[in-house]
């Protein structure tokens, strides 16, 4: 159930009046619903119930402190992709026995920090990461706890920036070089095989794929079992798709149920890492109409949020609902593209939108809680906004929004 509602005509998230936000905080901002991250993330741990699992939530979908502090409070563990991901999730309390640590590029200077720290497993990418990986903990007298990113080629029907699961994809090794790949970890003297993992993409908004992932990963089990190489864990990574513009993904429960039974071993810790599907219709971007522009051809609503605060419509076409904070107006209704200040045509929040709207207008973007804010910037010098969280009837200001000095810190003139 969505916490964000009407109530007395005005769009509410739990028990907080959006306006009341806006009027104390200021626009842009984000404002998250505690009470909706933590649904969706028990929704996965109690459907797992009777498996050995972790749910380990993909920092990069919303990173602030406060989301992992909740998260951490429930036990949840932490699928990372950088040390700045692994310091916040330290930071907000989260156990370093519950972190898995995925991503390409992983420096040497990361994989130290993430031994000393003693994290779950690597998910490591490629050949050379892994005998890097080896040669490191090598360098430290310990053994690195890996997983093998295996990518099994197949098509998560979602838009290409955000497929990750196909041969042409950078991610992972070779669904034909993974038998090879472990062995060479069952060779290395300093690392021990933990598991085995894939990700095949995000936003997927139906079943088949994750079951034809996990029918791959399940035949390559197999065959390693042969060559005496055994598993305590299979990651399936994260992927479970939102509802943006009607989309209907399944229900977490089935998503669970279908690879429990797919899976049908009780006895393997089964991880997945869910990032979207936790956060993403936990927020909402809160945004003020500037001014309102209008032709014979188009009309525009200027606002003041813009593709540097929200950059989902521009990068990758995302589509998010646009409703206004107070329910009705008796402003006529036109369409609208939503836009912000900034200077590029890919700027844009929707378009074609039918609103009625004013000057001065709060309009509330949905479904902006995952790889919104983590993915903001300061293009055009704009400070980077405000994140709120509500608890029932009280706001938290979880982040404060940046001043115009902060956007010049660690800068300096020439002497001369
Ligand atoms: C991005 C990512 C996730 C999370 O994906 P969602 O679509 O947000 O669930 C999980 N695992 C890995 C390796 C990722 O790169």
């Amino acid at each position: 159930m969505s916490q964000f509602n009407y109530q007395d005509g005005l769009l509410h998230a739990e028990g907080v009046s959006l306006a009341e936000i806006a009027n104390q905080y200021g626009t842009p901002c984000y404002v998250y619903s505690r009470k909706a991250i933590e649904n969706s993330w028990l929704e996965f741990d109690r459907a797992l119930r009777n498996q050995k699992h972790l749910v380990c939530y993909a920092v990069k979908a919303n990173s602030n402190i406060a989301v992992l502090n909740v998260l951490a409070k429930l036990g949840a563990g932490f699928d990372i992709v950088s040390i700045g991901e692994m310091e916040r999730v330290l930071r907000a309390g989260g156990r370093p026995d519950k972190i898995v640590f995925s991503g390409v590029g992983k420096r040497k200077d990361e994989m130290k920090a993430a031994l000393r720290a003693g994290i779950k497993c690597f998910n490591v990418e490629s050949v050379n990461e892994l005998i890097r990986l080896n040669e490191v903990a090598e360098e430290m007298h310990i053994h690195a706890p890996v997983s093998l990113r295996v990518n099994p080629d197949v098509d998560a029907n979602t838009h290409p920036y955000i497929a990750t699961g196909l041969k042409d994809n950078k991610f992972g090794i070779a669904f034909e070089h993974a038998v090879a790949a472990y062995e060479l970890a069952s060779a290395l003297a300093h690392v021990t095989i933990k598991g085995i993992d894939c990700h095949i993409g995000s936003q997927i908004t139906t079943l088949e794929p994750f079951n034809d992932a996990l029918l791959k990963v399940l035949e390559l089990v197999e065959e390693l079992k042969q060559l005496e190489i055994t598993f305590e864990h299979i990651d399936l990574g994260g992927g479970l798709g939102i509802n943006y513009e009607g989309e209907q993904p399944p229900a977490r429960s089935d998503y669970i149920q279908t690879i429990i039974k797919t899976l049908n071993d009780v006895n393997v810790e089964l991880v997945i890492e869910p990032g979207r599907s936790i956060v993403g219709n936990a927020g909402v971007l809160l945004t003020q109409v500037e001014y309102l522009n209008k032709s014979e051809h188009h009309n525009f609503a200027i606002v003041d949020a813009a593709m540097n605060d929200l950059i989902r419509p521009a990068l990758y076409d995302g589509w998010h609902d646009i409703k206004r904070v107070e329910e009705t107006s008796n402003a006529e209704e036109a369409n609208y593209d939503v836009v912000g200040p900034v200077c590029e045509t890919g700027d844009f929040l929707g378009k074609d939108r039918a609103l009625r709207l004013d000057h001065g207008d709060l309009l509330a973007v949905f479904s902006a809680g995952a790889y919104g804010f983590t993915m903001a910037s300061n293009y055009n010098s704009r400070p980077r906004v405000t994140e709120i969280m509500v608890d029932g009837e009280s706001i938290h200001e979880i982040r404060k929004r940046e001043t115009i000095d902060e956007l010049m810190n660690g800068e300096s003139l020439l002497p001369k």
